[in-house]
């Protein structure tokens, strides 16, 4: 491709809100532009590059064993309402009616289509296992559409679904999936993890994410640098010791109450007592189904809702309001579990053998001091309610757990019969008798693994593609166009080199050496050759992106050189 010709709008600024810096460079390097919030258009290069990922993804599906197909983007309202989802997707599902008043949906994930159609065509257990896939657009109406490609409201993913007759067999559709998945990630180049994940409250047992590393991630990893545990910390566990600090025996010491004046937060605490927030325990009042619960946690940690939802086996919980926690007979801001009669407690287990610690009095400017755990919460119900916090240790292993921030690409998920039983698609096996079909899920956000390279691959110049999937492999650079030997010279390679299967892009700009360089550092393909004053010699200079190096080359040694470079 010759550069003169090709839709590459380059940007020295980028809008302010551009915070990510995949962003700012798909902005500034004319990959993308935004039409609307969440909303963008792939340009020649940005297109190319998601294509070579498409490739990837496309090569380990078919290895894997799944089958392409593709469904539609616009499903009828009545196959979500079949599966429950219309209510429970929430606003995220974007809405539609057709001229005659019936209701759509556009489609934001596909195990109602693709479970209906599944139904109709397969009926006898000699058709299964099958699994297929389909890389195609999908449409969230994000709360916080945000990052460019990380976070959009039409994104293109790759989803695949898998129908088995048994668990075991999930078992290995979910295993093969997983494999494909480690292959497709490593080849585009990302640093990454497969982490446990929590599998929500209904339907579903095993699911993993598949975390790029990078400080803009949404999520956060913890991971054991000893052994192979990593989970999200939604489901992340760990284990913790009180120390002896806060554990001493305090022989006869009564709790007692202490004036704190308008002191609210654990931080006020600590600094008004002169103690450490790990010797507070702190008092989170929450409403789930309509019963008052207060989980009670050391003071430095924070509570996990998910987990807290397990626990007390609801979908949802809200915080209790200020009026509901006077009517418990407490208030806000000084809220603790003694005293409180019609509260449900629930202890994380990093209060437990805590001696002195320090409660709210349920009582305005009171709290109490001297409390013995064991003492005065003697039947209170442990579980792990909290986010794992530093200094924690692995559950398995001991050894200190670490934290890392990650952008989910990928999601494998072990659905069951959830979908297969609501839809009603099942099989009938050897016997004759029908069974539920057992089924997973697995998505790559395509996209955003575009987003997720380039933000393992810049610098402070520009993208440093890795080879699978820049746009084109060499940045052909003709210094002085006017020049007639020299633009004979680049023509003579730019063929020798394309007919040789190199992708290349030729830059015939009339444009400065400077303008030139900058942007091929910005567009960032792996190689750049340059043909500049020692074109008579047949001597080009040779510079690669990633290392920095640079050095000539005689025009012969060329397609040998590259050949190596790129294997
Ligand atoms: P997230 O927690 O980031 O919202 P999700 O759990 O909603 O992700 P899934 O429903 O599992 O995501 O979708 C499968 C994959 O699609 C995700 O692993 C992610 O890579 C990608 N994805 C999800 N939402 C978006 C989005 N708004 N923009 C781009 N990619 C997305
Ligand atoms: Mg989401």
């Amino acid at each position: 491709m010759r550069q003169q010709r090709l839709l590459n709008p380059t940007l020295r600024d980028v809008p302010g809100d551009a915070e990510a810096a995949s962003h700012r460079l798909m902005l500034r390097a004319g990959l993308i532009r935004q039409l609307s919030s969440g909303i963008y258009s792939y340009l020649p290069l940005g297109l190319k590059a998601l294509g070579h990922i498409q490739t990837i993804v496309r090569e380990e599906m078919d290895r894997a064993g799944a089958q392409e197909m593709l469904m539609p983007a616009l499903h009828p309202a009545e196959l979500w309402k079949a599966s429950g989802r219309w209510d429970v997707y929430g606003p995220e599902l974007m809405r539609l009616q057709d001229r005659h008043g019936r209701e759509f949906a556009l489609g934001a994930t596909h195990e109602e289509v693709i479970t209906t159609l599944v139904k109709d065509e397969i009926h006898s257990y000699k058709k299964l296992p099958l699994t297929l896939y389909q890389i195609q657009t999908k449409y969230r109406d994000e709360r916080r559409p945000r990052f460019g490609l990380l976070r959009g409201r039409e994104f293109l993913m790759k989803d695949a679904y898998s129908f088995d007759r048994s668990t075991s067999g999930l078992d290995a559709s979910y295993q093969a999936m997983f494999d494909a998945y480690v292959n497709i990630f490593t080849r585009c180049g990302l640093q990454f993890r497969a982490v446990e994940a929590d599998s929500g409250a209904i339907g579903g047992t095993d699911t993993h994410e598949f975390m790029a590393l990078a400080d803009v991630g949404e999520d956060t990893i913890v991971h054991c640098p000893a052994c192979q545990y990593a989970a999200n910390l939604e489901k992340a566990s760990g284990t913790i010791t009180n120390t002896s600090a806060t554990t001493a025996e305090m022989p006869n010491t009564q709790p007692a109450k202490v004036h704190t004046p308008g002191i609210t937060s654990i931080k006020q605490l600590s600094q008004f007592l002169r103690i450490e927030p790990q010797q507070i325990i702190k008092s989170v009042a929450v409403q789930a189904n309509g019963e008052p619960v207060i989980a009670l946690i050391r003071g430095d940690l924070e509570i996990n809702e998910i987990k807290l939802k397990h626990v007390l086996g609801v979908d949802e919980i809200t915080m209790l309001s200020e009026t509901e926690i006077a009517a418990l007979g407490s208030i806000a801001g000084f809220i603790g579990p003694i005293g409180l009669s019609s509260v449900r407690l629930i202890a994380d287990s990093s209060i437990q053998g805590l001696t002195d610690a320090v409660v709210g009095a349920n009582e305005a400017d009171y709290h109490l001091q001297h409390v013995d755990v064991q003492r005065e919460l003697a039947d209170i119900l442990y579980a792990d309610v909290r986010n794992v916090g530093q200094g924690e240790n692995c559950s398995h292993c001991g050894h200190e757990l670490a934290f890392a921030k990650g952008i989910e690409v990928g999601h494998v998920f072990k659905l069951g019969t959830k979908y297969s039983e609501s839809l009603g698609a099942s099989f009938t096996d050897e016997n004759g008798l029908s069974e539920p079909m057992i089924m997973g899920c697995y998505g790559i956000g395509v996209s955003r693994v575009l987003a997720a390279v380039i933000e393992q691959h810049q610098d402070e110049r520009g993208i440093s593609w890795p080879n699978a999937i820049a746009p084109y492999s060499i940045h052909l650079l003709t210094v002085q166009v006017k020049d007639e030997a020299r633009m004979t010279l680049s023509e003579e390679l730019y063929l020798s080199l394309t007919r040789a299967g190199f992708s290349v892009l030729w830059d015939d700009r009339e444009e400065r050496p400077g303008v030139k360089f900058n942007d091929a550092d910005l567009l960032g393909f792996p190689l750049r050759l340059t043909v500049g004053k020692k074109a008579n010699e047949r001597i080009i200079e040779c510079k690669e992106r990633r290392s920095g190096s640079a050095y000539e080359l005689n025009v012969e040694q060329l397609l040998t050189h590259c050949q190596s470079f790129f294997n």
